[in-house]
């Protein structure tokens, strides 16, 4: 049987203000990434889209919207949802000046669609569930939520959350880390545009892991990061 393949779209372009330096970035809304997956074979309808984290703002609507205009499609396809994790910034929202819609939960599990399965990835928050499927090119992409909140926050080994994380949850994240490293080869992240893995990029991580928060506590995250490298 031939692997499902799927094509995909950022509706809404994830922002977060707050730098992995502690920085503010001003100009940037606190507003989570939001994709759109369809398979390859059909146009995106109401029946066969899945759209993940679908908690739009007014202005991350408006661009969801002109996404969907070049899709040829209207919001109103926007029925089946999928959440990596109940964050009240990634639950189904639309701002009020929008239609209602009614979002529906994918139940996975018998409802899953053919070809799209979930991976744990603990830490940030401990049911997140990283969404995966085989994209047109046949590349693996990972929609990881806040696993991974950008490019920036992963080349910084940056945790911060004002959760308050215990040493086992930072450890927790980094396994996470380098299970969606391993996995992907496209990283569509919580609050930040997709990003590829590349060899310069795992590079990077395993330099700069030594010098992350805990890193005594995952010794194995070394050696899967050593592992993915040799591979690409
Ligand atoms: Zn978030
Ligand atoms: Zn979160």
């Amino acid at each position: 049987m031939v692997e499902p393949r799927f094509n995909w779209r950022v509706l809404q372009d994830g922002q977060l203000p707050l730098r992995p330096d502690k920085q503010v970035d001003l100009s940037a809304e606190h507003r989570c990434t939001t994709l759109l997956v369809w398979p390859v074979d059909a146009p995106p309808s109401a029946a066969n889209t899945v759209v993940v984290d679908p908690c739009f703002t007014s202005a991350g609507s408006q661009v969801a919207q002109a996404q969907l205009a070049g899709l040829n499609v209207s919001f109103e396809i926007l029925r089946r949802t999928f959440v990596t994790h109940p964050h009240h910034d990634h639950l189904p929202h639309l701002p009020r000046e929008m239609p209602p819609i009614q979002f529906q939960e994918i139940l996975f599990g018998p409802e899953m669609p053919p070809g799209m399965k979930l991976v744990h990835c603990p830490g940030h928050d401990f049911p997140l569930m990283a969404l995966v499927f085989t994209a047109a090119d046949g590349l693996p992409v990972w929609v990881v939520g806040d696993a991974i909140l950008d490019e920036e926050w992963l080349r910084a080994w940056g945790y911060y959350w004002p959760n308050g994380y215990t040493p086992d949850a930072v450890a927790e994240t980094w396994r996470s880390v380098a299970r969606i490293v391993s996995g992907a080869a496209i990283i569509v992240p919580g609050h930040g545009p997709a990003f590829a893995v590349t060899a310069d990029l795992v590079r990077h991580l395993l330099e700069t892991f030594p010098s992350a928060a805990y890193a005594n506590l995952c010794p194995s995250v070394e050696s899967q990061l050593q592992a993915r490298l040799e591979s690409l």
